[in-house]
């Protein structure tokens, strides 16, 4: 048995993975771990699906055709490093260092990001912030002086009141969240869920909330106008840690549950009740603060109402609420001198020419994408490395996307599975799945510090190597292999365990080590808090009133799309993380393809459909607003959605051929999602606005 942490998906639990006869035969929880405690979700459990899946890229590969072709040699390992190694060169002579840029996606992503600070460019960016959690990161920071991270320094299990606020939770499989989810419940909690779907968490809740999709600002100010009418907020917590109370006050006196309902379509009497149940719970009362964020492109401003409804519930910082995290003490590997071109001497690549997003934390690899539009930005990206994500899937407009990469010199992709994004490089490299590699050590700030650590269980199959060992090689091919001194992972790991004593034995067959307790919460000690510049609670934000931004969320009308199509919103399901797992034999045979959501009622009355009702199961075609036509999709007729949306599970609806079990199963929300709004703050890409009808498959395009 063999201690690692997982990458079915990213959260970073503790396994044990069990070997016999030099197969991984099982997969299970790490009890010592915080983030499993012992237990896993269904797609950790499937990891060996992935493992031994036959689809996987097994050699390098060189393409011999035209981009996109999808058509590829064989080559040696040698023979493609030294090629990749040759045409990053030729782009920095003809360029510069900078006009490389790497899109990265989980922990093996950390190698690829020392080479290229490395290598000089600035240019690192994850579509998990402008495509996901990046409004509630800049909200947060904004409203309390600091990010949230990933895992949520949030604490579920001691709350007495949980909103969930489209957030599926239980569809959506963060391990340690569900299980505290399922903790606090039993402990008698109670949810408030606001979300067009009856999904699973709104089957377990008190009050559940169906909301007209993109009114939540509106649902938002109403309730804070309850607390603050009602008393319901803390006030000794407002007036110790808060700023601007008197201007929210003013700006939420007409913001009442009548005003609300006309918006939102939610019941007054049933806003007023959830709001005197969040109210009457705090400060244990946790406003989740969502995770895939990135919905109207006014995201930032919902989730600040989401952080100002926190803080006046007295729940940052408390018990059931937002806790303050901390880090395991961990020094980085210990190298002889600073990287030489350590954050690039030019500006990230990300913004518009003129400017634009000033309040983005993090580069958005949305604008990387777009810098490589000539003259977009200011300057080109002609190279482009990545690493472990499928742009084809994670970035709305593929059309543009597909035209944006035209524009490239070169294309590299690294990853375990021929996904989409491989059939547009020029140079794929195949890379071991987490359980067959050594990788960097897991300590992110939690509510337990701890340190993890990934190590092989098996020899890598096939001809793929470690991200580690791709790195540095490939750093070696360019001059840069003094930046890469250790031999291997484990030197690496070692090195940094030994700065502080720690045993890397003890860590390999642990697979954990925790650090001592802290307090996280005001009950255990920890002081109330907010980093921002004046210290306090930023209810009213002067900053984004000196951008020109509402400096208190507002409410404005989203478009309702064209007569007789739905609003496409897209979620999670239990077995799958995006695309990654669709291929993975264990995953799909349960859950192989995703149906399309539509209210039972709504589907009656389509025209067209008057005289041979849909039913249930049978597939449709749905059509987007500029007429993207999908694939076809079973439909779901049901009364557990609003009759204006239709819902997809994420992921689906892959082109990629050479992924066999996936190909051409169900529908790609991502291929329907040709428009985006994009959030003035911060650059996140709403993507909640596009909208299709549905036709029989089959019918004449
Ligand atoms: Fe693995 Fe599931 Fe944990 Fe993600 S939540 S790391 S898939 S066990």
């Amino acid at each position: 048995m063999v201690s690692t942490y997982c990458e079915l998906c990213f959260w970073g639990c503790g396994v044990r993975a069990h070997v016999r006869d030099g197969r991984v035969t099982k997969i299970t929880g790490n009890p010592e771990h915080p983030l499993s405690r012992g237990m896993l979700c269904p797609r950790g459990a499937g990891a060996t699906g992935q493992l031994y899946d036959p689809d996987r890229l097994r050699r390098p590969l060189v393409r011999r055709s035209q981009r996109g072709d999808d058509v590829f040699e064989e080559v040696s390992w040698d023979a493609a490093l030294n090629e990749v190694g040759a045409r990053l060169d030729d782009v920095a002579r003809r360029h510069g260092r900078e006009a490389v840029a790497l899109f990265t996606h989980g922990s093996g992503g950390v190698w690829f990001k020392h080479f290229m600070k490395a290598w000089g460019s600035p240019n690192i960016g994850a579509p998990s912030y402008a495509q996901c959690r990046g409004p509630r990161e800049a909200a947060f920071t904004i409203t309390y002086g600091t990010p949230l991270g990933s895992p949520e320094p949030i604490d579920l299990a001691n709350a007495r009141a949980i909103t969930l606020i489209g957030s599926h939770l239980g569809e959506n499989m963060h391990n340690t969240q569900v299980q505290e989810l399922a903790e606090a419940i039993g402990n008698g909690a109670g949810l408030v869920v606001v979300d067009p779907r009856f999904s699973v968490a709104a089957g377990k809740a008190r009050y559940w909330l169906p909301i007209k999709p993109g009114t939540d600002i509106a649902l938002l100010l109403a309730w804070i106008h309850v607390l603050v009418q009602e008393k319901l907020y803390d006030a000794d917590y407002v007036a110790q840690y808060t700023e601007g109370f008197a201007e929210l006050t003013a700006h939420v006196a007409d913001k009442t549950p009548e005003w609300a309902f006309a918006i939102t379509g939610v019941d007054p009497a049933l806003i007023r009740a959830s709001a005197r149940f969040i109210g009457g719970a705090r400060p244990a009362s946790l406003i989740h603060p969502g995770r895939h964020t990135v919905w109207y492109g006014d995201d930032t401003q919902r989730e600040r109402a989401m952080a100002i409804l926190a803080a006046l519930l007295g729940s940052w910082g408390r018990r059931g609420g937002y806790l303050t995290p901390a880090k395991f003490p961990l020094p980085g590997y210990p190298l002889p001198a600073d990287l030489p071109h350590h954050g690039g001497a030019a500006p990230v690549a990300d913004r518009p020419k003129g400017g634009g997003y000033p309040l983005a934390t993090e580069v958005l690899a949305s604008g990387l994408c777009d810098a490589t539009k000539p003259g977009h930005a200011l300057y080109d990206l002609k190279a482009w490395i990545v690493y472990g994500c499928n742009l084809v899937q994670a970035m709305p407009g593929r059309q543009e996307l597909v035209e944006k990469m035209q524009h490239l010199d070169f294309l590299v992709a690294v990853d375990v599975l021929p996904a989409e994004i491989a059939g547009w490089a020029d140079v794929v490299l195949p890379e071991s799945t987490y359980l067959e590699r050594d990788d960097d050590v897991s300590a992110p700030a939690y509510k337990r510090p701890f340190v993890a650590i990934r190590q092989a269980v098996v020899e890598p199959l096939h001809d793929s190597k470690p991200g580690w060992w791709i790195a540095k090689e490939l750093a070696n091919r360019v001059g840069l292999g003094a930046w890469f001194p250790w031999k291997d992972a484990k030197e690496y790991v070692r090195a940094r365990l030994a700065q502080k004593g720690l045993s890397y034995e003890e860590l390999a067959a642990k697979g954990v080590l925790l650090g001592p307790p802290v307090a996280t919460c005001e009950e255990e000690g920890a002081p109330i808090g907010a980093a921002t510049e004046s210290g306090k609670i930023q209810l009213y934000a002067k900053e984004l009133s000196a951008l020109g931004f509402d400096p208190l969320p507002v409410y404005r009308p989203q478009d309702d799309g064209p007569p007789g199509s739905f609003r496409l919103l897209s979620g999670r399901a239990p077995l799958h993380t995006f695309g990654r797992t669709t291929n993975n034999r264990l995953l799909a045979e349960p859950y192989p393809e995703n149906e399309v959501w539509l209210n039972a009622d709504a589907a009656r009355s389509l025209p067209g459909f008057e005289v041979t009702p849909l039913v249930n199961g049978e597939r449709v075609v749905l059509v987007n607003q500029d007429g993207v036509r999908s694939t076809p999709v079973r439909v779901k007729l049901t009364q557990r959605i609003r009759g204006d949306c239709v819902f997809l599970v994420h992921g689906f609806g892959q082109t990629a051929k050479k992924q066999r079990r996936a190909f051409g199963r169900g529908a790609s929300d991502a291929q329907l999602t040709s428009r985006y709004k994009v959030d003035p703050i911060m650059g996140g890409t709403g993507m909640n606005v596009n909208f299709v009808r549905v036709e029989r498959a089959g019918e004449a395009a």
